[in-house]
């Protein structure tokens, strides 16, 4: 892997930083296991994986693809790193992302686009692009991502790999670099169900450290695996959502979705059709929510405590100092939420718009919750379209935020859900999404195992 990253990755830019010493010398670490009769320390110890820069991990860098943290070397791993060396994964680098995970298209990176390896003049979806890349270009068989709107799904979607968001909770946010604190959420990306199942097994369960995080068992998502690919799905009830299933779609994505129905219905599934009218809420509300919370959690980003400090020459106050390091830190998409989010959590205007968004996310959930007592899954492209070109959005905000439409109701309402690849359109990798109530993510792998 670190010679397919030294020979494709000038063209793909998947990472920021690849440490090799440190790989060969996990990857050493395993042999010298096997070789000494001492057990493996999980299914996937010496199997190397691709980290999103989000996440920190002792002694690299960790920039969230921002200039603010540019060479910021955090003090400690994050626990989702931590499992991942407990289990000897051999970790090769971190990944490139849109700046602190703002973004559908890895292009709001300060460091410059990772590009997908299906076609170099399209993007590889955000805002975890490297690791979804990484991937497809297979620089790393297993990558970690984050999904606070879909991050995870999306780029799984357009670059023809699995990607999962597990239910909000199940994975320890601590050294998770905080978004939107109430949808942050890591996961796994693969090229396949099990792979991804395996490596959810490894970074999922409680953590003390992290206040949100659930104390439940990990749901048994490798078994589920197992039990999918027998390709039985009879009694399993599916859901087809009918507000992500009309117009907007590009017609090879819409004939992808009806052929991956059709081939759940032909291996026993009963296909249902569902309404969540608040679906078409979501978007709105995320754009008011996450943004709020960015708003809140960017403030520490200071000039005092982490990276980047401009103007400090003597001269200057503290404010001065702060805000010239904000404004030649953060980049324009990451200034827009902090605008909008500070304007919406604003006194006048905190009722008409967080408070609205947040009676919205209830709204949803309580789709969910009627939809679930009918199915057990449901299910969705992942996104509206596939991969788009390079440019083709920067100048639209709007259009970029669209590449979400179908992945967020699952951050708001907490859910698990999933993308697995379902077949090309004009050439270009189409996802469907799968979509299980809080804690049962284990329904999604069975079907998602028996489709792919
Ligand atoms: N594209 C969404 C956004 O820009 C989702 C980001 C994410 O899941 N991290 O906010």
């Amino acid at each position: 892997h670190l010679d397919r990253i030294a020979a494709v990755d000038h063209a793909v830019h998947a990472f920021l930083h690849v440490d090799t010493e440190r790989a060969l010398a996990a990857a050493k670490a395993v042999d010298d296991d096997v070789a000494a009769g001492r057990p493996a320390a999980s299914p996937l110890a010496g199997v190397p994986l691709a980290l999103k820069d989000v996440l920190t991990m002792q002694g690299a860098p960790t920039t969230c693809g921002s200039k603010i943290l540019e060479n910021w070397q955090p003090p400690y791993d994050a626990t989702v790193t931590r499992r991942l060396l407990e289990a000897g994964v051999v970790i090769l680098g971190k990944t490139n992302m849109d700046e602190f995970a703002m973004g559908s298209s890895t292009e709001n990176s300060a460091y410059g686009p990772t590009r997908n390896p299906w076609d170099l003049d399209r993007i590889p979806g955000g805002s975890g692009g490297g690791s979804s890349a990484a991937l497809a270009a297979f620089e790393a068989p297993l990558a970690i991502g984050t999904d606070t709107g879909g991050s995870i799904r999306q780029p799984g979607a357009v670059t023809g790999t699995v990607g999962v968001k597990p239910t909000y909770g199940t994975v320890s946010r601590f050294g998770l670099v905080a978004f939107s604190s109430s949808l942050d959420q890591a996961g796994p990306c693969a090229r396949t169900v099990l792979d991804a199942a395996l490596l959810h097994e490894v970074i999922a369960g409680h953590d003390p450290l992290d206040s949100t995080s659930i104390d439940a068992p990990v749901p048994p998502v490798v078994a589920a695996v197992r039990e999918g690919a027998t390709g039985d799905l009879k009694g399993v009830r599916v859901g087809v959502v009918t507000e992500f299933a009309g117009d907007g779609y590009e017609t090879g994505v819409a004939a992808a979705f009806t052929a991956a129905v059709e081939q759940l219905r032909e291996l026993g599934a009963e296909i249902i059709e569902v309404s969540c009218p608040s679906f078409d809420l979501a978007l709105p509300a995320y754009y008011l929510i996450a943004p709020s919370e960015a708003s809140s959690n960017l403030a520490r980003f200071d000039a005092m405590r982490y990276g980047l400090r401009v103007g400090d020459d003597g001269t200057r106050s503290a404010e001065e100092v702060m805000s010239l390091t904000r404004a030649a830190g953060f980049g324009a998409e990451v200034k827009r939420r902090i605008m909008l989010g500070t304007y919406a959590l604003s006194a006048g205007y905190y009722d008409a718009y967080y408070g609205s968004a947040q009676k919205v996310r209830t709204l949803i959930m309580r789709d969910f919750d009627a939809a679930f007592a009918k199915v057990d899954v449901l299910v969705s492209p992942t996104t509206p379209t596939t991969a788009f070109k390079i440019g083709e959005r920067t100048a639209d905000p709007m259009a970029m935020y669209r590449a979400d439409l179908c992945t967020i109701p699952s951050n708001l309402a907490g859910n698990a859900a999933l993308s697995v690849p379902c077949g090309l359109s004009d050439g270009l990798p189409v996802g469907l999404q799968i979509m299980s109530p809080a804690l049962q993510d284990h329904r999604g792998y069975r079907v998602a195992a028996a489709y792919e």
